[in-house]
């Protein structure tokens, strides 16, 4: 199969490194454009990670030397669009809502689609939010959106936040089985990494714990019900529930959000046994496609006491799988349990690429 060449905005922080090792061997895409901020921009791709580089596995040596454009300078991605060297771009950037929004805008404005990490666009009225396994339908709304714009090929597809990534698509398993979920009260425990790099001072993260992430509580209680909604006549009718209570905390961790979940479903109160069968025979992407990325496994239920853990779970499935343990009865709700993801790869850029990978399958890329 001839690659698909592509880009990567943000292709030096702490997602985009992700995004260039996740792709070094990936059988469909193939980067071949780089940009980040005007400190960046000029040097070559090694140069400018050279002593930030924060992954043991390494980029293709190829990309290395890739010179990294400015990612505000649109012009230069769409010259290099005409050129055949980038279909489409995964966006990584931090940088302000206002500036980011625009930006994701004026690239798709010059025919590049946009697979977005960044949180601008995720209450954009046209703008699907997607968990590949959960909502995959909602990118059936692009044609509306490029319709809105005027836009000819150039969309912008966006994921959610990390931290509800290992709780969400369990939620979502039981909802489907035909057990609605009316509450959920949760307790995250994020990684230093969903920070970026350097991210939280280490002397506010060493023998501590820090029980704030800025926007991270609204956006847990928001981003599911637009998830978990419909989309009719174009339009996205969000979930009226679960309603949602999180308490989102940093901590030590260098990669792995942990969420400690409790449960209320409605009337269908399904037992132990029933949560767990589902969760292990869940599957929903269509498994003939055999995406690159889709873990063959996506629940991973662990029946030890002490499991999961960030360190020794959260390369499970090629850090793309949602690890599960403790599942048991809650004396306030109906169950509860704990839940673990990568962050910067199932929660960042494994789940955008995922997402490309779908969005190719339905014939957006
Ligand atoms: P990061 O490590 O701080 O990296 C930020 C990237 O944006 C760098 O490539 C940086 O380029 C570039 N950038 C910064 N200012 C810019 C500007 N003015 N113009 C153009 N480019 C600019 O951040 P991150 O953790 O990778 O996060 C990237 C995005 O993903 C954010 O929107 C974040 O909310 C989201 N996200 C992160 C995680 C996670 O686990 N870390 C998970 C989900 C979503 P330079 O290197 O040249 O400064």
């Amino acid at each position: 199969m001839v690659k698909i060449p592509m880009g990567v905005l943000g292709a030096t922080g702490m997602v985009g490194q992700n995004y260039i090792a996740l792709l070094k061997n990936h059988p469909w895409f193939e980067v071949r454009y780089v940009a980040a901020s005007p400190r960046s921009a000029g040097k070559k791709y090694k140069d400018a990670v050279a002593g930030r580089w924060q992954l043991a596995d390494n980029y293709a040596p190829p990309v290395g030397e890739l010179a990294v454009e400015d990612a505000n300078d649109v012009s230069r991605a769409a010259a290099a669009n005409k050129r055949g060297e980038c279909a489409f771009v995964f966006s990584a950037l931090e940088m302000g809502k206002d500036e980011t929004r625009a930006l994701e805008e004026a690239y798709a404005a010059a025919g590049i689609p946009v697979i977005s990490n960044a949180s601008a666009h995720r209450w954009t009225a046209d703008v699907p939010v997607l968990i590949a396994e959960i909502n995959h339908h909602h990118a059936d709304i692009i044609p509306r959106q490029q319709k809105n714009h005027g836009w000819d090929r150039g969309f912008i597809a966006v994921k959610p936040n990390c931290s509800i990534q290992s709780y969400m698509i369990p939620i979502h398993a039981l909802i489907r089985a035909g057990y609605p979920v009316e509450r959920i009260i949760v307790t995250t425990l994020q990684a230093v990494s969903g920070a970026g790099y350097p991210g939280v001072p280490s002397l506010d993260m060493i023998d501590n714990i820090v029980p704030y992430i800025g926007g991270e509580e609204e956006k847990s209680e928001k981003e599911p019900l637009k998830i978990l909604g419909l989309v009719r006549d174009g339009v996205f009718e969000n979930a009226a529930l679960p309603k949602i209570s999180a308490h989102c905390n940093r901590v030590p961790v260098t990669d792995g959000h942990t969420a400690c979940v409790s449960l209320e479903f409605g009337r269908e109160k399904p037992s132990l046994e029933t949560v767990k069968k589902i969760w292990t025979e869940f599957r929903s992407l269509p498994q003939e496609m055999n995406f690159p990325s889709a873990p063959a496994e996506p629940l991973i239920i662990r029946e030890e006491n002490d499991r999961p853990q960030p360190r020794k779970d959260r390369d499970s499935g090629g850090a793309m799988a949602l690890v599960i343990g403790r599942v048991r009865p809650c004396n306030v709700f109906d169950i509860r349990f704990t839940a673990l993801s990568h962050n910067t790869v199932r929660g960042a850029a494994g789940g955008g690429i995922l997402n490309a990978e779908l969005l190719k399958h339905k014939g957006y890329l």
